[in-house]
C-alpha cells in the first residue's frame, strides 16, 4: 500500500510542490489514547513538500480534536487544536530514498497540545477555590485531592 506519508525525494521535482492531503488515526502514528489525553478526531494533515537547493522543505497544517482534564476541576474537555504553516526542513544529504513524516507528525501534534487547559476557558469551580489562590501557604492545599 502506498504510503502518503514517504516522500520520495526522487520524485520530487526541483522548485514543484508536491501536495500531501491525508486524515491520520491516531493509530496509524502509533498514539496510545491515554486517560489524561485521548485523541477525539482523526488528524487532518494537509503539508506541501519541495525541494530547494540542499534541502527537503516540508510546509504542515494539522487540525484535530483532543479531550484532557482540567486543571481545576479535572474534568475531561474537549480542545481543538489547529496547527498552521510549520517548516520541516530536513537537509537531502540526511535522506535516503524517502523522508517518513510520520514521526514529525506525531511529535507536532504532542507538542502543540496545551499542558494547562481548564473548561471553557475559565473553569466556574476556579471560583471555589479563588481563596485557596491567594493563600498558597495554606496547609490544605486545593489541588491535593486531585492527584491520584
Ligand atoms: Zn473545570
Amino acid at each position: 500500500m502506498e504510503n502518503n506519508l514517504h516522500i520520495f525525494i526522487d520524485r520530487l521535482k526541483d522548485n514543484k510542490e508536491e501536495k500531501i492531503l491525508d486524515t491520520l488515526a491516531s493509530e496509524d502514528l502509533d498514539i496510545k489514547n491515554e486517560k489524561e489525553l485521548i485523541f477525539k478526531s482523526p488528524i487532518e494533515l494537509e503539508a506541501k513538500a519541495y525541494k530547494a537547493s540542499e534541502e527537503l522543505i516540508i510546509n504542515v497544517n494539522l487540525k484535530f480534536r483532543v479531550s484532557i482534564p482540567c486543571k481545576i476541576c479535572n474534568k475531561l474537555i474537549e480542545k481543538d487544536i489547529n496547527v498552521k504553516n510549520l517548516y520541516i526542513i530536513e537537509s537531502l544529504e540526511n535522506i535516503k530514498i524517502f523522508y517518513d513524516l510520520k514521526y514529525e507528525i506525531k511529535n507536532l501534534c504532542f507538542l502543540q497540545i496545551p499542558s494547562y487547559v481548564e473548561c471553557l476557558d475559565s473553569c466556574p469551580s476556579r471560583q471555589n477555590i479563588k481563596n485557596y489562590f491567594k493563600e498558597p501557604k495554606k496547609e490544605n492545599f486545593p489541588f491535593s485531592d486531585l492527584k491520584e
